[in-house]
């Protein structure tokens, strides 16, 4: 039994990544985002490589935090939505994680679970993604409150909603909100993510919050000072080969139709395994090597790729849906979306490799 479709994680190219980070965030420390199954690369194999190299680890939710802390008992967590409820909040106060807080509510929760002096408590400014976080005058409200408490570990967090565009208004605002809140408090700050790593932005930010870029998915012009390998490669195969004739039409609701004598390939690997249903005609994908264009829907199980100028295709010719020689982005620019969401629902059915 071998359906020839697989996602290959490359965890050397993790490695390689997590060092490159580490040189781009020079002195800061660094919290690295493994929440989604570590962007659908794997949580655990992803945090065994990743954990050694950096001062910390963030994931979502309590959950997900659970299933790291049962593989490993002394690496550093940060809760990144903080408790939903006072089992979570007794959750992350008996296991000494950190949390972020957005709300008076998870405030409470956290002092009524005993809180000790491990967990680092960060307070997030709503600095105007509006989203989650507090404005800055409820942030003085709750650090008095947590101070009173006992509670002395606290740090000050934000978070960009359009890194990507260092020049953007809502950037300049964000960052504006943010340093006036950050001077007049002497607290260990935590805001730039990949995108804002990548573009060096002049913020204050003792810790940064790298995901994407651990991944060598960042959909920045690439640097060639910061050479970060995609370390998912999705896989496939050609299963079938024909001719069609000019005007016939190709798989669900003969969506594309050949303007000219056209071979076809189907590959094995559809929307349920993980590739986009609203991937269009002309999306590139890979064999042998070569881009060749989508052609017609995507099925559950299986695409169709126009192969007429690559005579050498045989059955069984290797197919790369995205990898190292196909970014992700690329193909999620082809669907409307962005390689976060391809990354990050992965289904069960199309297994994963882990090599080093
Ligand atoms: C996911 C996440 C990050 C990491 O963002 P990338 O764009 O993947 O670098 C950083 N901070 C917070 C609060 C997040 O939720």
């Amino acid at each position: 039994m071998a359906r020839p479709s697989y996602f290959d994680i490359d965890l050397r190219a993790l490695e390689q990544n997590v060092r490159l980070t580490k040189d781009r965030a020079a002195n800061k420390k660094i919290c690295a985002a493994v929440k989604g199954d570590a962007y659908g690369h794997g949580l655990i194999p992803c945090a065994e490589i990743i954990a050694p190299h950096v001062d910390s680890l963030a994931v979502a939710f309590c959950e997900e935090a659970s299933a790291l802390r049962q593989n490993d008992d002394s690496t550093r967590i940060v809760v990144l939505e903080g408790p939903f409820d006072l089992e979570d909040a007794k959750f992350i106060a008996g296991n000494g994680l950190d949390s972020v807080v957005h709300s008076a509510h998870q405030v409470d929760l956290l002092l009524s679970a005993q809180l000790t002096a491990k967990s680092t408590i960060w307070l997030k400014l709503d600095s105007g993604m509006h989203r989650l976080g507090l404005e800055d005058d409820e942030i003085t409200a709750q650090l008095k409150r947590l101070e009173s408490n006992n509670h002395s570990n606290t740090g000050l967090m934000s978070h960009l909603g359009d890194a990507e565009s260092i020049d953007s208004a809502m950037t300049k605002t964000q960052l504006a909100q943010w340093h006036a809140a950050v001077d007049k408090r002497s607290l260990p700050t935590s805001l730039l993510n990949s995108a804002a790593l990548l573009h060096a932005y002049d913020a204050k930010s003792d810790w940064v919050r790298p995901g994407i870029m651990l991944y060598g998915a960042a959909d920045l012009p690439t640097r060639d000072e910061t050479p970060l390998r995609p370390v998912m490669h999705f896989r496939s195969a050609v299963m079938a080969l024909r001719w069609i004739n000019e005007s016939e039409v190709v798989g669900y609701g003969g969506r594309w139709q050949a303007s000219k004598p056209t071979r076809v390939a189907t590959v094995a690997v559809g929307y349920a395994d993980g590739y986009p249903r609203t991937a269009c005609n002309g999306t590139p994908v890979m064999i042998d090597g070569v881009e060749c264009p989508l052609i017609g829907r995507v099925s559950m199980d299986m695409i169709t790729v126009d192969v007429t100028e690559l005579p050498s295709v045989a059955v069984g010719s290797e197919v790369e849906l995205w990898g190292n020689n196909l970014a992700v982005n690329t193909v999620a620019q082809h669907a409307g979306t962005i390689g976060y969401e391809l990354l990050t629902r992965l289904p069960a059915r199309c297994p994963r490799r882990w090599s080093r």
